[in-house]
């Protein structure tokens, strides 16, 4: 059995991620909301990896990520890896992959930018670097970096999604 193995437990059927950039895994599950499940996580953080000097891991029984977590990982940890387990057997892997333009999932810190007004607009950011993560609103044109981001909420990307749709 390799050390990994070791230190941590298989799940039965959840999800892992895996291949997090070390340190992250802690902010993963806080910004993505799965820090709040009720289900048995196991966190690893700064395991050894052959790969990367060091890495973070989260396996979460009994729990799948949507689509927007997805997004929300490949912007914390575009290295991540993700695997849906069924039966303790991988049934499927997942990359996350930064895109080159981040809609809606994160908000704009500038009072007076067009996207926090009550417009249906939803907040647009293009990638400027990926490591380090730089983003610029496309609409005040301000620059964030990874620390700085603050992600909407889920109830209300919905809300703007369905106020677009409506338009
Ligand atoms: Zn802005």
């Amino acid at each position: 059995m390799s050390e990994e193995k070791l230190k941590i437990d298989k799940i039965k059927k959840g999800t892992v991620i895996d291949h997090i950039d070390s340190g992250y895994a802690l902010t993963i599950l806080n910004l993505t909301g799965l820090g709040e499940s009720p289900n048995l996580m196991t966190i690893g953080v700064n395991v050894s990896s052959k790969k990367y000097q060091k890495k973070d891991i989260i396996k979460i029984e009994g729990e799948f990520l949507d689509p927007i977590q997805m997004q929300q990982i490949s912007i914390l940890s575009p290295n991540a890896k993700i695997s849906l387990i069924d039966d303790y057997k991988v049934i499927e892997k997942k990359k996350v992959k930064l895109p080159n333009i981040i809609k809606s999932l994160i908000l704009c810190q500038n009072k007076t930018c067009i996207s926090n007004s009550e417009e249906p607009i939803e907040t647009e950011f293009n990638v400027l670097e990926e490591k380090p993560l730089k983003i610029q609103c496309v609409y005040c044109n301000r620059i964030y970096k990874l620390d700085e981001i603050v992600f909407s909420s889920k109830e209300k990307i919905e809300k703007k999604i369905k106020q677009t749709i409506q338009l």
